[in-house]
């Protein structure tokens, strides 16, 4: 959560830190913030987006080659102008941005004012700029050895970059447990939260690693410890294009997203699946592959959406690969003691490959000994580097706060997973395995079939916008797909929306059926068909309103149902990736016709790096 940006170099600051803070506004987006060291060091907030600071910034002189910015989501004090990062020290030697918290700011605080240091902000930040500058002063020392210091004395997390008033040629950066990117040009370094800003000036980066910190002037980038002890920077080569992080034409990155689910799968595919279609490789987890077909049990963590396509994966694995699986919020997990195994395999699953808590529960199953994989979608993020292997989605970057495509690619890489060990595990025979993985190919086709039909979507949308509630049923492969559509409504639409397993729906929330309660039932012809068919009749038994996901064709419940979402016919193990899509747009649709901001809904933000 929030975005950083810092540049240092030979350009006008300004304009690279906005259009990176406008970049990085899904991050966190409450208040926005910049400061350029130039003769007044000036800062320049507010509470708002990147467009209100650019109101505030409008006709100032906020010129210089050297600045940070922030988009904020608060934890510490509410969004409004003095709570807006930058903070600068009490006696004005430094400007900080951060993201994370602080957790013993409360104590630092407390010795601080009795130090006599006196506080602008209710932000943890502005107890730790206050701290840099205590020590810079009492002790005598450069800039860097002051924040290195103080980062010995602060509990939490941080992203952090610093500058000092006195030393204008450099910024120093920091990270533990929130992300932080190094860009590195020709006589000129950024600084980010993640490579969305730097991708139009270079593609070589250095992602920083907990506890380290880095020196970056003009001319030199300085990587050390937090303890002084010299670093050799690992310099990786951005596989990203401006391209990939624009709307192109779409009103909202969500229905970009939306829309590139069938390219997006395609390249989850590319180089995974055998062009004879008789194989499937994947390559991150080639040494984790024999523990993995002799694991008693899966472990799978994550949290919202990404918890989701875990509890897909749970079916997919026990179906076909025959291992039982735990499905985990990470949340939970870490806190919970859990019991772990040597042999157990866990895997964490992440959009941002950044979210704290599952990056925590990472750090517990490693200590027990666990084997832990990964599945992300951000190119070298820390649970990339975290974990002993694992399978990137290759969906390109996710925008839009709300996941979809994020959500589609974890599942095509679960269910890739599932039949390279339900093959490995013999659970698979050859001619199952082949016809299952031609299955697989044709999902982005049939994708396809489903966008096209958005307009219907839309119609639908516009007969409920107005809805107080929602509820929404499947069964198997279909329950957490119910959970995924009532969590896309309630986050970007703020309807008041449930996902419930359908048979569950006798042992409590049959109660909330009346003649205004829209139920969305997930009902393709699978095993389970007969049971979704009675469920149906038990809706509508008390005036529920029923809008139904079926397949092609499905005369028999088009005749019970109010409305009916037609999608192609899959096998039941990859019916997530189809009923999910036009949850997705009826979502979107509602959103937009409630004058909802789609892809930055209050209080959310991408990338969840606080616990
Ligand atoms: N804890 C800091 C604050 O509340 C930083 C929050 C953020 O990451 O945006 O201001």
């Amino acid at each position: 959560m929030c975005g950083i940006v810092g540049y240092i170099g030979y350009r006008e600051a300004c304009p690279v830190v906005v259009n990176g803070l406008k970049r990085l506004e899904y991050r966190g987006y409450d208040s926005a913030g910049i400061s350029l060291l130039n003769t007044d060091a000036g800062i320049y907030k507010c509470k708002g987006k990147v467009s209100d600071l650019e109101k505030v910034i409008e006709g100032n002189p906020v010129s210089g080659n050297m600045g940070m910015g922030h988009t904020r989501w608060a934890t510490h004090g509410e969004p409004n102008d003095m709570n807006a990062h930058p903070h600068s020290s009490f006696k004005g030697h430094f400007i900080a941005v951060h993201n994370g918290i602080i957790e013993n700011y409360g104590k630092l605080k407390k010795r601080l004012k009795e130090e006599g240091y006196d506080f602008k902000s209710e932000t943890d930040t502005e107890v730790l700029v206050n701290l840099i500058e205590y020590i810079y002063l009492k002790w005598e020392v450069e800039a860097e050895t002051a924040v290195r210091l103080a980062l010995t004395k602060v509990e939490g997390a941080y992203g952090l970059v610093v500058m000092c008033t006195d030393e204008n040629d450099k910024m120093i950066a920091a990270r533990k447990s929130s992300p932080l990117v190094i860009g590195i040009g020709e006589r000129e370094y950024f600084i980010a939260s993640d490579a969305t800003p730097l991708v139009e000036y270079t593609k070589n980066v250095v992602f920083l690693n907990d506890d380290d910190v880095a020196i970056v002037s003009r001319d030199e980038f300085t990587l050390k410890t937090i303890e002084n002890d010299r670093l050799d920077p690992e310099i990786h080569e951005l596989d990203l294009e401006v391209g990939d992080i624009d709307k192109n034409g779409y009103d909202h990155f969500m229905l970009k997203e939306i829309f590139e689910q069938s390219r997006s799968i395609h390249d989850t595919f590319r180089g995974r699946i055998t062009p004879e279609m008789d194989g499937i490789r994947l390559g991150g987890l080639y040494h984790a592959l024999p523990s993995l077909v002799k694991a008693k049990r899966i472990i799978i963590i994550s949290c919202g959406t990404s918890w989701h396509a875990g509890l897909v994966g749970e079916y997919l694995l026990e179906d076909m690969a025959r291992i039982p699986v735990e499905v985990e919020y990470a949340s939970e997990f870490r806190y919970r003691n859990p019991v772990l195994y040597k042999d157990d395999i866990v895997i964490a699953i992440s959009q941002s490959g950044e979210t704290a808590d599952t990056l925590a529960a990472i750090k517990l199953a490693k200590e027990s000994g666990a084997t832990v994989l990964g599945i992300c979608n951000v190119v070298g993020s820390s649970i990339s580097r975290e974990t002993h292997g694992g399978v990137y989605t290759h969906a390109g970057p996710e925008i839009g706060v709300a996941s979809t495509k994020a959500f589609t690619a974890q599942v095509t890489v679960l269910a890739m997973m599932s039949l390279l060990l339900g093959r490995e595990r013999n659970v698979i025979e050859d001619t199952e395995y082949v016809s299952l993985i031609k299955e697989l190919r044709e999902i982005p086709g049939k994708i396809e079939t489903i966008l096209s039909l958005n307009d219907e979507f839309k119609r639908f949308a516009g007969l409920y916008k107005d809805a107080l509630n929602f509820l929404y049923l499947g069964r198997g492969y279909c329950f957490p797909v119910a959970l995924e559509g009532a969590l896309k409504l309630k986050e970007i639409s703020y309807i008041h929306a449930e996902g419930y397993p359908a048979a569950e729906m006798k042992h409590g929330p049959i109660a909330l059926i009346d003649e205004n309660m829209p139920v969305v039932v997930l009902s393709p012809k699978n095993g389970s068909y007969d049971k979704i068919v009675s469920n149906i009749q038990e809706i509508k038994a008390r005036k529920g309103i029923v809008i139904a996901v079926v397949n092609e064709g499905d005369n028999v419940i088009k005749e019970m149902a109010d409305h009916v979402l037609e999608i192609p016919k899959t096998r039941e193990l990859f019916s997530a990736l189809l009923t999910v899509v036009p949850l997705q747009l009826l979502s979107y649709h509602i959103a937009v016709m409630r004058d909802c901001n789609v892809d930055q809904p209050r209080n959310l933000a991408k990338a969840v790096t606080v616990e």
